[in-house]
């Protein structure tokens, strides 16, 4: 089928074998790639109950159809698993330059399962498949992981020319739960650990780089569009939004609503937010935008600190989820040390968002007298201490790297862990933006912002944040077309550009189908409850789609809201009826 390579390479880590296996037009076309296709195979290939850090325990890069070809937004890739942090599915996306070097190696899809005995990188490209000793690159952080393994290359392969590498830090090696999966140095694979996942099977990167180029349906019809989209998006204010000031502009908007997550969960504004907005951003570090390959928004912030302790540092940061777990839930008050924090992860290998929150957790059980550890809000210094011990798994650094629900439960506070599936939310603040709280409750993979970015729609009042009829539908509808752009994996900040006819034009330039709206949503709705039955099979049931109990009695100070627990049953009681699954949030049977 046009768009697709029409085959997945599956690799065994115990015996350090390999082999090539079709993959029929038929799910393709069912499930466009991407998402849908990994979750066919997770369903197919992953033992239900399975150990998420145990050998077959299954970890799929894919990348979609549009991948390698010049749509915009296209350079991305997923990767899917059972999720160490959760128990449940996994899926995590990232940007950069990889996707492309991953679409020219001629594979739909890569695989692993089993574990390596060693420690050991692969390289996957056109000519083979090869494992190499990583003896000596164990142990380093992500930088130098790739730096060595690109120098590698450079040196060893005259026919590569560039390749792409991910790797992992020293949390993915100890298996922290929500270690990262790291590429292009500042950009990350970030939630749900499989940074932890693909530690587990001593794997520390894969390489890839090839010449294979995928036939498109229509290449006329993709170059026009592509020089279309470019042309129309010129004047569009979103467009000069993310370019001007990147994700940090969120941090004003968000904090204008009263809906800036600060004080771990606490408040909803930060007293010093002008330290660390956008504007603070641009002033204190010399800032350059950049992009992804097949950009052209180039929401990226290359920045290097002008003044001060960390005075020359260098990062594509911080993101608006980072800036809000350090300098909201941390309270840490300066952007260069917001900087300084998210270069450790980056380092390291963390997730800043599970990361952030634990430090604040912890900084919580210090002040409740319910752990001995010398740390509070707003200490940078000592806070970066606690994120080496998480990725160490040093002193109370041990119990964070397991997750918050295993912090909560050895430290009594259960009642007062944010978060849903034990995943951590992103930096929406639910008793504001309500239907935030129906996307923490139903994202398979957790307490999840980007699988529905309802706060969107909240935000511009194209819905009242309010409102509770009526808005499980149109949840859905933004849903279903983000797991759209997650089968053809596309950048989600393209969202305003690629409405459905958009996606339409997209999926027939690229693979020859022609599909209307109706029939996209369809699809979707067979991915979605797809996940929801990888999920079931791993013992989900809708409490798990319940917010922390916080949400539903503690009130904001700024904006006096919370969300009723009557409220969000509501909400998923419409949510899975428009589903088409039970009261119990259970797909049929037979769809
Ligand atoms: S908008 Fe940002 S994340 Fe998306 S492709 Fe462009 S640079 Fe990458």
């Amino acid at each position: 089928m046009k768009g697709f390579y029409n085959q997945i390479l599956k690799i065994n880590l115990s015996n350090k074998s390999h082999q090539i296996e079709p993959v029929a037009d038929e799910l393709l076309e069912g499930y466009l790639g991407g998402k849908g296709l990994a979750t066919h195979l997770l369903l197919e290939n992953n033992p239900p109950g399975v150990d998420p850090m145990g050998p077959e325990n299954h970890l799929i890069f894919i990348t979609g159809p549009v991948s390698g070809t010049s749509i915009w937004g296209s350079c991305r890739y997923g990767v899917y698993t059972k999720s160490p942090q959760t128990g449940f599915y996994s899926e995590s996306y990232s940007g950069g330059t990889v996707a492309d070097y991953m679409a020219r190696t001629g594979f739909d899809a890569v695989m692993l399962h089993g574990a390596s005995s060693d420690p050991c990188w692969i390289e996957v490209s056109d000519q083979g498949v090869f494992f190499h000793d990583a003896g000596d690159l164990w142990g380093l952080d992500t930088f130098e992981t790739e730096d060595r393994a690109k120098a590698w290359i450079k040196e060893n392969r005259p026919d590569a020319k560039k390749c792409g590498v991910v790797c992992i830090g020293p949390a993915g090696e100890n298996g922290v739960s929500f270690a990262v999966i790291e590429n292009d140095y500042w950009r990350s694979a970030g939630r749900t650990g499989v940074g932890a996942v693909i530690g587990s099977k001593n794997i520390k990167a894969m390489v890839f780089w090839g010449s294979q180029k995928k036939e498109v349906a229509n290449p006329d019809l993709v170059k026009k569009y592509v020089k279309d989209v470019a042309r129309d998006a010129r004047d569009d204010a979103g467009v000069q939004a993310y370019k001007s000031k990147g994700t940090p502009m969120m941090v004003d908007i968000m904090s204008n609503v009263g809906s800036f997550p600060t004080r771990y969960w606490h408040k909803g504004e930060a007293a010093h937010r002008e330290s660390i907005n956008a504007d603070a951003l641009h002033e204190h570090l010399d800032v350059t935008p950049n992009a992804c390959l097949k950009c052209f928004i180039a929401c990226g912030r290359l920045a290097v600190v002008k003044k001060g302790r960390h005075k020359g540092l260098k990062i594509e940061g911080p993101e608006y989820e980072t800036i809000y777990a350090f300098g909201g839930l941390c309270e840490v008050d300066s952007i260069e040390e917001i900087a300084y924090l998210n270069d450790i992860c980056d380092r390291l290998g963390l997730d800043t968002i599970s990361a952030g929150n634990l430090a604040a957790f912890a900084i919580e059980a210090v002040r409740q007298g319910k752990i001995n550890y010398d740390i509070d809000y707003n200490e940078p210094d000592k806070i970066a201490d606690l994120l080496k011990d998480m990725a160490f798994k040093r002193g109370i650094g041990e119990t964070l790297a397991q997750g918050i629900k295993a912090a909560a439960k050895k430290w009594g506070m259960e009642d007062q862990a944010i978060h849903v599936k034990g995943l951590e939310p992103a930096g929406y603040d639910p008793r504001v933006l309500k239907g935030m709280g129906l996307a923490y409750g139903t994202s398979p993979r957790g307490a999840c912002h980007l699988r529905a970015t309802f706060y969107k729609p909240e935000l511009a009042k194209m819905i009242d944040p309010d409102q509770i009829e009526g808005k499980a539908e149109m949840f859905t509808e933004w849903e279903d077309r983000l797991i759209i752009f997650d089968t053809l994996i596309l950048c989600r900040f393209y969202r305003d550009l690629y409405p459905w006819e958009e996606l339409a034009t997209i999926i027939r330039a690229v693979t020859g189908l022609e599909l209307d709206r109706g029939q996209m949503k369809t699809i979707a709705n067979n991915i979605s409850t797809a996940t929801r039955r990888f999920n079931i099979r791993e013992g989900l049931t809708s409490e798990d789609d319940k917010l922390p109990k916080r949400f539903y009695k503690e009130v904001l100070p700024e904006t006096k809201k919370v969300i009723t627990e009557e409220e969000m049953d509501r909400l998923l009681k419409d949510y899975y009826q428009v589903r088409g699954w039970d009261e119990q949030g259970v797909p049929p049977v037979t769809s």
